[in-house]
């Protein structure tokens, strides 16, 4: 029997194309492992009605982690649009799968690392090494909206009904959730040899909801006096990122700002082609490249695999088997470094397989 399992789950888009190339390398690292296959996403919305069916769940809750492709993003109204004849008038609603998995397995820590590989022809700068963690269970995300605004919105601000046409997202944050993510950040510093984290907020505008994010930020903060806490609103951040991004290190946020900032420092080491992405509980994770299912690649078979192998890597790690994370992480940066083998997205014209197979190949 394999020593460990794990939920194997393509999704769409380039989802199915990058996994191919990842199983690739983790099988020539000679990982010890059943890959589960799971349904996930948009397929399972046209034949089921339902993102992320039960069955799938159940597997999810079988294995020792999950490994995740990507799933179509639509918006909400567009995918209920399409939604075949046998399931209207139930009830039923579009939600992502992916956001419903770090919910209900409560994976509050989302891990982005984002480093410039040296050779690597988009890095922006050479030498930037970013660890983005970002809180990944509520915020914004929390799924609280309203497509009309309440009239106790405008009754509690002593205004007369202002315009129908208007909407409400609920943005939530909890100490319990601040503290989890930022004890993440903190231990991480610690064991990684780390000196500074950056937490990123607005408190000046979000008075009441990152008021509370900072305050459990800064009790861990207390807790761990070697690592240096420093404070920055999230718009001088996104500027200080571009301007000068060497002088980060780990960047500790919230929700939305989280996912906004590791796009922005993905662009900065090459784009989503090279943005891996952990998403951790207490006993639990789910692997998966930053990016999405874009669109207008899938299919083409040119999809740049790094991303999803680096999150290989780290799955590796966080189960335990740390020099075959190293190994492949080495693998992925000798391959960068020659230069022989580079997808479009590098100025390259090598196909999805041919990255997978060169990153194997030095594992061999
Ligand atoms: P979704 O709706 O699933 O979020 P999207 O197109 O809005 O898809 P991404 O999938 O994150 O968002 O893609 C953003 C851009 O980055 C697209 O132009 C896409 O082609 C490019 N991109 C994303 N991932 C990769 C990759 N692995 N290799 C090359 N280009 C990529």
């Amino acid at each position: 029997m394999a020593r460990y399992k794990i939920a194997w789950l393509p999704g769409d888009g380039i989802g199915p194309e990058v996994l191919d190339a990842v199983r690739t390398v983790l099988d020539a690292s000679g990982l010890d492992a059943e890959y589960m296959p799971g349904d996930i996403g948009w397929n399972m919305w046209l034949a089921e009605g339902n993102t992320l069916p039960e069955w799938t769940v159940e597997l999810l809750k079988r294995s020792d982690c999950a490994f995740f492709g990507a799933v179509t993003s639509k918006p909400p109204a567009d995918a209920m649009a399409e939604l075949p004849r046998r399931f209207r008038g139930k009830g039923i609603k579009y939600s992502s799968a992916l956001i419903r998995i770090r919910q209900q397995f409560d994976l509050f820590t989302c891990l982005r690392p984002c480093k410039a590989f040296p050779g690597n022809p988009g890095n922006l700068k050479e030498g930037i090494d970013i660890v983005i963690f970002r809180e990944n269970t509520e915020g914004i995300y929390c799924g609280a909206e309203w497509p009309r605004v309440p009239q106790e919105f405008y009754a509690a601000r002593g205004m007369e009904r202002v315009s129908p046409n208007a909407a409400v997202s609920m943005r939530a944050i909890t100490r319990r959730a601040s503290q989890n993510i930022a004890q993440a950040a903190f231990e991480f510093a610690e064991k990684h040899g780390r000196k500074k984290i950056r937490a990123v907020h607005k408190a000046n505008v979000l008075r009441a909801t990152d008021g509370l994010f900072l305050d459990a930020v800064r009790e861990m903060a207390r807790e761990h006096p070697k690592i240096r806490l420093e404070e920055m609103y999230i718009d001088n951040c996104c500027l200080q990122l571009v301007l000068d991004p060497l002088k980060f290190d780990i960047i500790l946020t919230t929700n939305l700002f989280g996912d906004i900032i590791s796009d922005l420092c993905a662009g900065l080491v090459g784009g989503l082609g090279f943005a891996p992405s952990a998403n951790i509980g207490r006993k639990w994770a789910l692997f998966e490249p930053a990016h999405g299912s874009a669109p207008d690649i899938a299919g083409k078979g040119i999809a740049n695999p790094i991303a999803a192998i680096l999150s290989a890597a780290m799955m590796a790690d966080w189960l335990g088997e740390r020099k075959k994370g190293r190994d492949i992480e080495a693998a992925v940066a000798d391959v960068i470094k020659e230069g022989k083998v580079r997808t479009p997205d590098m100025g390259g014209k090598s196909t999805t397989m041919e990255m997978g197979r060169a990153v194997a190949g030095r594992l061999r």
